[in-house]
């Protein structure tokens, strides 16, 4: 599973992966950090079909995740999920961010795509502490691996030297 999992410090709009995953909030309707930059490179159809899933399912609820276009993007997919703010960890903030990387998978699944990169969910305004996300991150992502044969590639795209170094020593340690 491990030889599946790669880590590259960098811009996750710059990746071309059949389905990037965005850091969104509930309100599906953008923001800042990656969700605003996602929005900006891809377009604005990523934001139409952002209101669609709106109007039928009313946003999306914290772990939860949902799937749109690329648009301009070099990705196919966009899989946004939405982590948990970060309240001291006793609010299930865990089980909340695992849920997200799961859920997106198997979004990432259900519509054959095979290489998927994520953000460091939860981490920049959510305050996520950095350590305890890229725990999480690892170690669900090579949990969903060993059961879902058809994903080929999960790239952790990180934006800031910490968490490219911490991703690394958790992948390093499975
Ligand atoms: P959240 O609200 O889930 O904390 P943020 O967007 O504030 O979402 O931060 C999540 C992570 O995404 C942070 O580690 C931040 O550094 C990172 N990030 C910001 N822009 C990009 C980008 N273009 N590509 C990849 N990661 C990014």
């Amino acid at each position: 599973m491990a030889n599946k999992i790669e880590v590259i410090k960098g811009d996750i709009t710059k990746v071309t992966v059949d389905a990037i995953v965005n850091a969104a909030n509930s309100s599906l309707m953008g923001g800042g950090g990656v969700d605003g930059a996602i929005h900006r490179a891809g377009g604005p159809e990523i934001l139409e079909e952002c209101k669609m899933i709106v109007a039928r399912q009313g946003g999306c609820k914290t772990g939860e995740a949902v799937i749109t276009t690329g648009g301009r993007l070099p990705a196919k997919f966009v899989i946004h999920t939405v982590g948990p703010v970060w309240h001291g960890g006793h609010n299930g903030e865990s089980e909340k961010l695992a849920n997200c990387y799961k859920n997106a998978l198997s979004v990432a699944v259900e519509n054959n795509c095979k290489t998927i990169a994520f953000p460091n969910i939860s981490t920049g305004v959510y305050g996520f502490p950095k350590d305890k996300a890229a725990i999480i991150a690892v170690n669900t992502v090579t949990e969903v691996l060993g059961l879902e044969t058809s994903i080929d590639k999960v790239i952790f795209v990180c934006f800031d030297e910490e968490n490219y170094q911490l991703i690394k020593e958790q992948i390093a340690v499975h």
